[in-house]
């Protein structure tokens, strides 16, 4: 009956809004253009292989990550659509993703030629590599056309790596000013243009992050990058403000009161006594704390019990917190850290701007510990 799971803390994950908000985003886009999942760090907190799957279910056709083990991760679970390293991977490893149909990102000229000599000594599958442009974040990617013509040089080299994609990433596509994105797109497709004379076959060209596929839907290229919006987070307040869709968050995070008393003036909650209770007031005890990702600095945060707001009061503990509140409630009772509770919501965005933080952050920072239900 139980799967493992004793502690009265979890986070819930809607996979329906999930592939809510990618209908939503295939809608605002052209027929022609195609849903690339990024579902990096364990799918921002989310989980890499449940939230790639309701994608692929709701019509995304490729997958983005940051690492080779994130990858791998996916193709042990199965999936089978086309998967994106984003980050760098050393070319010793370039076997391994070769054999596992695994594309990397590459930038460097170099790497061919290393890659080129393992894959050559494994086996004698193709490795499929994207290559990145650098039009403005100044990440990784090359920069300049110089590099650009060397690169086209070692690959029209070699046996066993295949350029399948060619890409680039946005630095201010959340922003109301628009300079600086329209500056990166020109550079993107003057880059193009030189690799669509010199390579011939064909490859998919991306550009767009989730900011920039909802600001400038018209600009989407093959495959539209689609992180943050798809968990029905705004890529910034801009945005959540601007964009031309409704999303739905996916992410909401509960526990339930292991503890309730009644306390009286003057006695103080928690390590260093930084609450001290005005007259006789409930205290509840929340078993969930810092090392959860519930950090310190949300001392004061308000939590929903009864579809109310009550505040937290006193030092956040390792793995408990105490809220003060309006009335007795019996142990058990649902607490809502994030998420809807009756006619109330504690959006990521408040929990974000109290960590004076991103909302990309909050769920990448509730830990492990926290397990994850699907609904
Ligand atoms: C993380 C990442 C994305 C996704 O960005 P969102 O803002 O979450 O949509 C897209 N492309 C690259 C290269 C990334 O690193």
């Amino acid at each position: 009956m139980n799967s493992g799971q004793y502690r009265p803390s979890w986070a819930e994950i809607d996979l329906a809004s999930i592939k809510y908000n990618i209908h939503q985003i295939k809608e605002t886009l052209k027929e022609e253009n195609k849903i690339m999942a990024v579902v990096k760090a364990n799918g921002y907190g989310h989980g890499a292989v449940q939230v790639a799957k309701a994608a692929i279910e709701a019509g995304a056709e490729a997958i983005a990550v940051a690492l080779l083990e994130e990858a791998m991760q996916l193709r042990k679970a199965g999936i089978e659509v086309p998967v994106l390293v984003l980050g760098r991977v050393m070319p010793e490893f370039a076997p391994i993703a070769s054999e596992n149909n695994i594309a990397l990102t590459v930038f460097q000229i170099d790497w061919i030629a290393e890659a080129e000599r393992y894959l050559d000594k494994a086996s004698d599958t193709r490795l499929d590599i994207h290559l990145e442009l650098d039009t403005g974040m100044n990440r990784t990617g090359i920069k300049n056309e110089t590099d650009l013509n060397a690169f086209l040089q070692a690959l029209t080299d070699c046996r066993r790596i295949y350029l399948s994609g060619v890409y680039t990433h946005f630095a201010t596509a959340d922003e109301e000013q628009t300079d600086y994105y329209m500056r990166q797109i020109d550079d993107f497709r003057k880059f193009a243009d030189i690799i669509k004379k010199v390579w011939p076959s064909t490859v998919s060209w991306h550009t767009s992050n989730s900011a920039a596929s909802m600001h400038y839907p018209h600009d989407a290229a093959d495959y539209v990058r689609f992180g943050v919006s798809m968990y029905g987070l705004y890529p910034s307040p801009y945005l959540a403000e601007q964009a031309p869709i409704e999303l739905k968050p996916a992410f909401s995070l509960h526990s339930r009161l292991v503890e309730v008393k009644q306390i009286n003036k003057g006695d103080a909650v928690s390590y260093g006594r930084t609450y001290e209770a005005e007259g006789e007031e409930w205290i509840g005890t929340v078993p969930i704390g810092y090392a959860d990702g519930w950090l310190r600095r949300l001392q004061g945060a308000e939590v929903l019990i009864n579809g109310k707001r009550m505040p937290i009061v006193g030092r956040i503990c390792m793995d408990q917190f105490m809220v003060k509140l309006d009335r007795e409630y019996q142990v058990g009772e649902k607490v809502t850290l994030i998420g809807k509770q009756g006619q109330d919501e504690i959006t990521m965005q408040e929990t974000a701007d109290l960590l004076e933080t991103i909302v990309y952050e909050v769920p990448c920072i509730i830990s492990s510990r926290v397990p994850r239900l699907y609904i």
